[in-house]
């Protein structure tokens, strides 16, 4: 893809995430990788209405180099981008299934969400859960970046999920997977649930 057609590939899942209610108000970012350099959904703006021309670029560092300003939490893609080589895209959301899960207290730090289903152990596999950390707050840079070594994907306690992928397209669908174990898992708090085995989750990590 050339940088107009990647620019417009942001606008696209910007416009699809928003209009399924994935965002609200000007929460939510996307980045893509463009050579060394990262195009990312710019600050302040909703993810209904944002323009091509309005979106940011960053360096791999998340220092602001070119385009409008980048989102405060642009440092939080950087670092993903800088952990896994093979990601081409990440996303952002507050989505309100997966960000009421970050409000529990008692998660397992290392997998926030059980393997409830197939598509999920398959498109989003383990869901590290990283501490509070105030919007913007640039110590959760380094645990973010070492976090994503080992996953692509990441839960925010008391804010939302992070999820990357190979392209702009799977990380989008890992968010969405994401979203919808996350309203499942709620959907069947305080009932006897069947997960699936370690064996069953372990069979799926990584098929498509
Ligand atoms: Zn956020």
């Amino acid at each position: 893809m050339n940088e107009d057609q990647l620019r417009d590939s942001v606008v696209a899942a910007a416009r699809s995430i928003f209009t399924r209610g994935l965002t609200h108000g000007s929460t939510g970012n996307i980045s893509v990788r463009f050579g060394e350099r990262i195009i990312i959904t710019p600050t302040g703006s909703s993810l209904g209405t944002v323009e091509s021309e309005e979106l940011a670029v960053i360096d791999a560092d998340g220092r602001h180099v070119d385009g409008n300003r980048p989102s405060k939490e642009a440092f939080l893609h950087a670092a993903v981008l800088r952990a896994r080589p093979q990601a081409g895209a990440v996303v952002h959301t507050h989505s309100t299934h997966a960000a009421a899960v970050s409000c529990l207290a008692g998660l397992d730090p290392s997998d926030a969400l059980p393997p409830l289903t197939a598509y999920f152990a398959m498109r989003v596999g383990s869901l590290p859960l990283l501490p509070y950390h105030a919007p913007g707050d640039r110590s959760l840079e380094e645990l973010a970046e070492t976090t994503a070594r080992k996953s692509q994907a990441m839960l925010l306690a008391n804010h939302g999920p992070v999820t990357s992928g190979h392209s702009l397209a799977a990380a989008i669908d890992a968010i969405e997977e994401l979203e919808e174990t996350a309203k499942l898992f709620l959907l069947l708090q305080g009932r006897n649930v069947r997960t699936l085995t370690p064996e069953e989750a372990a069979k799926l990590a990584g098929a498509k």
